[in-house]
């Protein structure tokens, strides 16, 4: 009795989990810094090899969002956990204007980065995320809670061709903002240059520090302009 009990117990457990609810331990709310992604106009800046030719740019100095990623400790993560869910992009004009400008790609389309990042991260987010719509909203409300541009400028950390700041220095203004300690990404050699921020949560979507994720190669650092100019200036 108490085993059949017991596999009815699990069936019923089954059929009630999502089917994309799936094993990890934290979120990475990934941001990225056209300023460092794409190539730059300051053409002496320009050495990192792997500079992207940009085609769009935030129309203000933001981060903007690359990806809500669920990760484990071990440095491992889930990914395109529900092959049902398909990206339908039917996602109302608000929400698709906020993304445009939130969440740009800066050189392919913008729906097939946001298609990308739902099928292959958003779908591995359950129960917590119900679903596409969810992805995008709770993703969005974080970016606004958390912001790093106010984060840094309360530190007197602005983009500039100029200076060069202290991986320290990044991570102390935005643990004295958001009460937690990102991940720093950089290309290039010292001084690199800073590409994009991630910050860390929980499973219930509270800040905690990143321990897992490594920033040793922005030892110092250089936080470069957006510049906004279109890969036709090149030669
Ligand atoms: P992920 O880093 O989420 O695993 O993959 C990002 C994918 O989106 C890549 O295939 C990349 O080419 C594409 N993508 C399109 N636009 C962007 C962009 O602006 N930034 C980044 N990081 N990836 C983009």
């Amino acid at each position: 009795m108490a085993v059949r009990l017991g596999v009815i117990a699990i069936i019923v457990a089954a059929i009630l989990v999502p089917s994309y609810a799936v094993d990890f331990d934290f979120f990475y709310l990934t941001r990225q810094w056209a300023g460092g992604v794409c190539k730059h106009s300051h053409k002496q800046l320009d050495t990192e090899e792997n500079r992207r030719t940009c085609t769009r740019y935030p129309d203000d100095d933001i981060f903007t969002i690359h990806g809500l990623w669920p990760n484990r400790e071990d440095g491992t993560w889930p990914s395109y956990c529900d092959d049902s869910a398909k990206f339908d992009g039917d996602l109302g004009k608000d929400l698709l204007e906020e993304l445009s400008s939130e969440w740009p790609s800066y050189y392919g389309s913008n729906y097939g980065f946001w298609k990308h990042e739902w099928e292959k991260h958003g779908t591995c987010a359950g129960p917590l995320i119900a679903d596409e719509r969810d992805y995008f909203d709770k993703t969005l409300e974080l970016k606004e809670k958390y912001d790093l541009m106010d984060a840094l400028t309360a530190a007197g950390i602005t983009p500039s061709t100029e200076e060069i700041y202290s991986r320290q220095g990044f991570e102390d203004a935005i643990k004295a903002a958001t009460g937690a300690k990102p991940v720093l990404l950089c290309s290039g050699k010292n001084p690199a240059t800073l590409t994009e921020i991630w910050m860390c949560f929980s499973k219930d979507l509270k800040p905690i520090n990143c321990t897992a994720g490594t920033s040793s190669r922005c030892r110092d650092l250089r936080f470069l302009p957006i510049s906004r100019t279109h890969s036709t200036t090149y030669s």
